[in-house]
């Protein structure tokens, strides 16, 4: 059987500890048997990201903006104690943070679903999708303790020095607290635009919630930039492939994320995102099997697994021992970059592979095979936690005999 030729490079970031080793593993067991793989690469590891001074991070970065396509490992953010285990030379910092400004992408994280990991809400049937933006509000916020007796003002000046100001409150009888957020335009109709560019290309229904009838100027600013650039800019071309934009209160939403059978792309202001996310990824079941991809608004890629580098696991496989890590979400980001590649390429090849690989994947774990973190979750009979490798060949023969 002749490889799958590829067109166009995908850049590939490599990454740290125990995903490295999974990285690795994918490429040797499920894709270059298969692909003659072009990729671009860079090592995120971080002793590379070290010695160029985190340089290689940014030329990463560039190079999705140049070819559209990329797929991350996932990356050590360094603290203290990591400046240490690496003798670093500075606290970089995170990977995800800096190809996130440099392609002012906004992240959407998607469940892999398998028949015997039931989610936690049983009337979900298909993916949930989660967008958070990523810029402002109470994450860029500034805030007072404030005694009794003082007033607090909202004061803004303009260019010419001249000042609007409204008290906020006269904490005549109790000291308490204030705060000041704010969000600029720019980056919300940043996120507006990854969002509806993301819906298209998923072909699924976008909604997008605020609570805008409490924050009348605030949050009805953000209801407000999405509702224009959507009939501006995206309008017909939902109504062309039968999907739709839906804005909703907040409470609202989450009720009907609630009663739903998912299958939609939920778009978050920032703290709503946080929390929400969090909450669907338990509720779906595992993290490793919890997959993100960066967009830009101009329409550019970055497939990752939403966990990290899995520490724990890799001090373990240092020492010898084998371990039982997930490899399905860092699957999921190789299969997402390389089916997008193919679909921006016209090479249906690699499409088809992309969708087949995904499906052996999980026919394999509904057989039956699965990393330790899943028999915990799976209701399949007979089911046998192997150890990472084991799965991936498990998956390999799937795949060849499908
Ligand atoms: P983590 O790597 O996601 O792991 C946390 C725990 O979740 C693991 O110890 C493991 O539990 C379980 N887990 C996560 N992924 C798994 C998988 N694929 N298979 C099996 N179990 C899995 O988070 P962390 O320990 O907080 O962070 C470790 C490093 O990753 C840090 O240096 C952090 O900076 C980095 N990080 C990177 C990214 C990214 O690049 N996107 C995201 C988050 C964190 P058990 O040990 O109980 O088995
Ligand atoms: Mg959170």
């Amino acid at each position: 059987m002749s490889k799958i030729q590829m067109t166009t490079p995908i850049v590939e970031l490599d990454g740290d500890e125990m995903t490295r080793v999974l990285w690795q593993w994918i490429k040797d067991i499920l894709i270059i048997p298969y692909i003659d793989l072009k990729s671009e690469y860079y090592d995120l590891g971080l002793p590379y990201r070290d010695e160029t001074n985190d340089k290689v991070t940014v030329d990463a970065a560039e190079a999705i903006k140049k070819y559209g396509v990329g797929v991350k490992c996932a990356t050590i953010t360094p603290n203290a104690q990591r400046v240490e285990e690496y003798n670093l030379k500075e606290m970089w910092k995170s990977p995800n943070g800096t190809v996130r400004a440099i392609l002012d992408g906004t992240v959407f994280r998607e469940p892999v679903i398998v028949n015997g990991i039931k989610p936690v809400v049983s009337n979900w049937e298909k993916p949930i999708i989660i967008a958070r933006h990523a810029y402002g509000d109470v994450y860029k916020n500034v805030e007072f303790k404030v005694n009794e007796g003082e007033t607090a003002e909202l004061v803004v000046t303009d260019k010419e020095g001249n000042e609007r100001r409204q008290t906020i409150l006269n904490f005549k009888n109790s000291g308490g607290i204030v705060q000041g957020l704010h969000n600029i335009d720019a980056s919300i109709e940043s996120f507006a635009r990854a969002c509806f560019e993301y819906a298209l290309d998923k072909k699924q229904d976008l909604w997008f919630s605020s609570k805008d009838t409490i924050s009348k100027t605030y949050d009805h600013r953000f209801k407000d930039i999405f509702a224009e650039i959507y009939e501006n800019e995206y309008k017909e071309k939902f109504e062309k492939i039968g999907i739709e934009y839906f804005y909703t209160l907040i409470d609202d939403a989450v009720a009907r994320v609630i009663r739903s059978k998912g299958g939609y792309i939920w778009a978050c202001k920032n703290y709503d995102g946080d929390v929400m996310s969090d909450m669907l990824a338990t509720a779906f079941g595992s993290l490793a099997m919890m997959t993100s991809v960066l967009v830009s608004p101009d329409g550019k890629y970055e497939y990752e697994a939403a966990h990290g580098t899995v520490t724990r696991h890799y001090y373990r496989y240092r020492d010898g021992e084998e371990t039982s890590t997930n490899p399905v979400a860092t699957i999921f980001a190789w299969t997402g970059a390389l089916r997008k590649r193919g679909s921006l390429d016209g090479i249906d090849a690699l499409v088809e592979y992309a969708d087949k690989m995904e499906a052996a994947t999980i026919k394999t774990i509904e057989d039956g095979i699965m990393t330790k973190d899943l028999v915990a979750l799976s209701t399949v009979e007979n089911k046998k936690g192997v150890n990472s490798k084991e799965f991936l060949l498990a998956i390999k023969e799937t795949f060849d005999n499908m």
